[in-house]
């Protein structure tokens, strides 16, 4: 019975059938926690072996010589690593230009901004180290994605956001974004375009594309892996942590983190960790993938219902991978962290929404049939900000999660600044020398603590 449901969620990214899976496992540096010897000691034991998890050993690495911190764990629960959001999520990377309108109201424009700035070199670094290391993994940051808007209140939203960027960048002229990057499209564009008349509008984004994550990571972990005094240990659930250093794994083993723990473990942190319960709400997302198309339809991606419906199609083979549709959900799937199951309401929803939404494909006698459906979580935050930093009076435990869904244009650059924090250096400073964003204060778990992180900011209305 275990095993059908199972099946049900099925995410391509991870699929067994995948090769790198394999040759990654065999890594001499895995070990099984059954494995590993009580009282382990390290220097540093990294929690969750995401797009976070990764990023954070690697810049480790990068930034610092071994002898400071010459022993690192990486902790997965899972017998696979990457088998959280990391592994089953829709393969975006794509700053929120679209969402500048909500992030400004909330944050303030000056935060608002930066925050897309960040976002932006956050996309750049990510694209860095893919070059850099020689990780296959299908990127492509120029293909560009179009926010699009099927009614006057979304097109709003967009055109808003757009004018709030044009001028930031007149008054900014330092910051290395441009708005050569941003195109707005009137209804005639959008026909042009997508094979539909049901969009009347749309904002696209020419730095911006799309990844197969779970190589992404499986790349950042082998160079992990390949350095000195790195170790990962699969199987090993974290249940509780003891004075700040102290790790207690489901099995009972003990493994002790003389200077630092982080907790990359996105939504699932709630189990184990009392400070987050209240702050994150675990949120099911669900995705599918077609199966091949003859007819390449759009070389870029494309959101629509700001932005709860998101979709790109492979160059490769045409097949298109779909996501959203959680308002479909009684509860929108909110309090939910069962990622073994598909929500079938959704499932309808997504089966339903090229024929409404893309006309053309039907004109040319086409349909997208569904092969594979799969479902993740997300860890949303109650104040819409991700928690990056130490834990309130507690330097030795640090945050690296709350992503609202929106992982892969923020989790490198905060596995950075997270990094930068251990070993005592400003994480700010590296984007202050260089005109650019590469930490934002909003988003320390401190804000909690000390209101005025963000509510100075939030007074700070354009
Ligand atoms: C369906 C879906 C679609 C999405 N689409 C996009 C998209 O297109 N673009 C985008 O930017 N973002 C998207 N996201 C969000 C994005 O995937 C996440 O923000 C991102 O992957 C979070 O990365 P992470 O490393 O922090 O967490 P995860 O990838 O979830 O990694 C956490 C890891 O911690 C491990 N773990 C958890 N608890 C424990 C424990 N107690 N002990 C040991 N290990 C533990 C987990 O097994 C997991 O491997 C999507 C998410 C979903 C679910």
């Amino acid at each position: 019975m275990t095993h059908a449901i199972v099946r049900n969620s099925n995410p391509f990214w991870i699929d067994e059938k995948h090769d790198f899976i394999q040759s990654f496992l065999n890594h001499p540096r895995i070990i099984h926690a059954e494995l590993s010897t009580n009282n382990d000691e390290y220097d540093i034991v990294v929690i969750g072996t995401g797009l976070s998890g990764a990023g954070c050993v690697y810049w480790l690495r990068k930034l610092y010589p071994v002898e400071r911190f010459p022993r690192i764990l990486l902790l997965e629960k899972n017998a696979r690593p990457c088998s959280g959001a990391s592994g089953r999520n829709g393969g975006f990377l794509w700053p929120s230009y679209d969402y500048l309108v909500g992030y400004a109201e909330d944050f303030g424009y000056e935060n608002g901004c930066q925050w897309i700035e960040f976002q932006h070199e956050n996309i750049r670094s990510i694209a860095q180290a893919v070059e850099e290391n020689k990780i296959d993994c299908d990127i492509n940051i120029t293909r560009g994605n179009v926010a699009l808007a099927r009614n006057t209140e979304e097109l709003k939203n967009i055109v808003k956001s757009y004018e709030l960027m044009k001028d930031y960048l007149e008054t900014h002229s330092k910051t290395k974004m441009s708005l050569d990057n941003l195109e707005l499209w009137d209804h005639e564009k959008c026909q042009e375009m997508l094979h539909s008349d049901k969009f009347i509008g749309g904002l696209f984004m020419r730095e911006s594309g799309t990844v197969w994550v779970a190589k992404l990571v499986y790349g950042l972990l082998k160079y992990c892996l390949d350095q000195p005094g790195v170790e990962l240990i699969t199987q090993g659930k974290v249940i509780r942590i003891e004075d700040s250093k102290n790790i207690i794994l489901e099995n009972g083993r003990v493994i002790v983190a003389r200077q630092a723990i982080v907790h990359a473990t996105n939504a699932y942190a709630v189990e184990y960790l009392d400070f987050v319960r209240d702050k994150i709400i675990p949120t099911r997302g669900q995705c599918c993938r077609s199966k091949p198309m003859e007819t390449i339809f759009w070389p870029f991606g494309l959101s629509a219902h700001d932005g709860r419906e998101y979709y790109h199609q492979s160059p490769k083979d045409g097949c298109i991978v779909f996501g959203g549709c959680r308002w479909r959900s009684p509860d929108t799937e909110h309090n939910n962290q069962n990622d073994a199951e598909v929500n079938h309401l959704i499932g309808e929803e997504h089966k339903k929404f090229f024929s409404l939404w893309h006309p053309g494909i039907a004109e040319k006698s086409l349909t997208v049939e569904i092969d594979q459906e799969w479902t993740g979580i997300m860890g949303f935050t109650v104040d819409h900000l991700p928690l990056i930093g130490p834990l309130p009076n507690d330097s030795k435990q640090f945050l690296l999660a709350g992503y609202n869904g929106n992982g892969m244009p923020n989790g490198f650059l905060c596995a950075k600044a997270i990094a930068r924090m251990i070993a005592n250096d400003d994480p700010c400073r590296e984007g202050e020398e260089n005109n650019t964003v590469t930490f934002l204060k909003m988003f320390l778990p401190e804000r909690f603590d000390n209101p005025n992180i963000v509510q100075t900011s939030q007074k700070n209305r354009h």
